[in-house]
């Protein structure tokens, strides 16, 4: 696939509705209903220009090419996961870095993590991203386009889609909604809310926001810790937003939308795995309809921490069902290629 560099005088594509683009359509003096036609192309066949269009009229395709672009984003990079299955995708404009894409593939099929952010203003003591200085939140368009370059290299429909890239989502809302209604809109990807999670590292009044705004989108909480002094040395924003209140936002999203919430937790060794960990976190999510998703540090050149060993992980996992939470051990895929978003982006614009 040859993906150009966009021009940015041009809308993309991905901004527009069926009906923008029946407008534009019509008021060039073209058939609306080729609306219909081009989204196919875009969002069934992932066709990146104007030209394999086939089915529609050469002039068309033409006046097209010089009204709309499709493609913003070029792939720099793309990383392939070792024994497991992950593609890592490095995206850009004008041969600059912007932003990473991950391909998962699990048992039960295709997950695209796209990223929100131009670097990341959060800094999470974890995160290969904390070094990317922020710049900006990505538009809906860049959005949507990490999604469906991925479906277009990998030539198949992916079923899953997270946010959990680069960026914190709820620092850049209303893109991040318009980019999920975008993908869900049944004339153009039709993905199902219901498979797409938005991870946020916690903001309360957001977390508020997204209950009335998500209509089936489902959430997950970044927490990795149950005590304050632990998150506030792992993720930044706790000093503003500290667990108490994160949680509690957590707890009022799963009781106003009826919908079990994950709680993902990175078991670093030493600093949050140990027992009277575990007992902190049990009695954190008491009663609320939650997943634990437990995720072994996978280690990452730079960082300080190490993994778990087996028993640790174990005993862990038992205490919190003991304690009759809900929990499952997050197979990892792709070693690194996962554990550090950012990375891919780091490298490049260090050398
Ligand atoms: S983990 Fe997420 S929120 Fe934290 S620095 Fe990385 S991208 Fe930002």
């Amino acid at each position: 696939m040859n993906i150009e560099d966009g021009d940015c005088s041009k809308p993309s594509l991905f901004e527009l509705s069926k009906e923008n683009l029946s407008s534009i359509l019509e008021e060039a003096g073209h058939k609306p209903y080729r609306a219909g036609q081009i989204l196919n192309w875009v969002y069934k066949r992932f066709a990146a220009s104007f030209d394999e269009m086939t089915d529609l009229p050469a002039g068309l395709r033409d006046y097209l090419t010089t009204k709309v672009k499709i493609r913003s984003l070029t792939l720099l990079r793309k990383q392939e996961g070792g024994g497991d299955w992950a593609k890592k995708y490095l995206w850009g404009t004008k041969g600059r870095p912007l932003v990473e894409s991950v391909l998962l593939k699990y048992k039960y099929g295709l997950t695209g993590c796209v990223s929100t952010q131009v670097g990341c203003p959060v800094g999470c003591a974890f995160c290969a991203s904390r070094h990317l200085e922020y710049e900006r939140g990505l538009s809906k368009a860049e959005i949507v386009e990490e999604f469906i370059a991925m479906c277009a290299d990998e030539k198949a429909r992916i079923g899953r889609m997270v946010f959990m890239g680069t960026g914190e989502p709820f620092l850049n809302y209303e893109n991040v909604m318009a980019a999920i209604d975008t993908l869900c809109d049944p004339s153009g990807y039709d993905l199902s809310r219901r498979r797409i999670t938005v991870s946020t590292v916690g903001i309360p009044e957001a977390m508020r926001a997204f209950a009335g705004d998500s209509r089936g989108v489902r959430l997950a909480l970044s927490l990795h810790a149950a005590t304050d002094d632990v998150r506030d040395s792992l993720i930044p924003l706790n000093r503003m937003y500290p667990v108490g209140q994160v949680v509690e936002a957590l707890r009022d999203y799963a009781l106003a939308t009826g919908q079990r919430v994950t709680v993902e937790y990175m078991l670093l060794s030493g600093v949050n795995d140990r027992r009277e960990d575990a007992k902190a976190l049990a009695a954190l999510v008491d009663g609320i309809d939650c997943l634990v998703n437990l995720i072994p540090w996978n280690p990452v050149p730079g960082l300080p921490w190490s993994r778990p060993g087996a028993l640790e992980v174990r005993t862990f996992k038992e205490i919190l069902e003991r304690n009759r939470i809900k929990v499952t051990l997050r197979r990892s895929l792709g070693g690194t290629i996962e554990a550090a978003c950012g990375q891919l982006r780091r490298e490049m614009t260090e050398k």
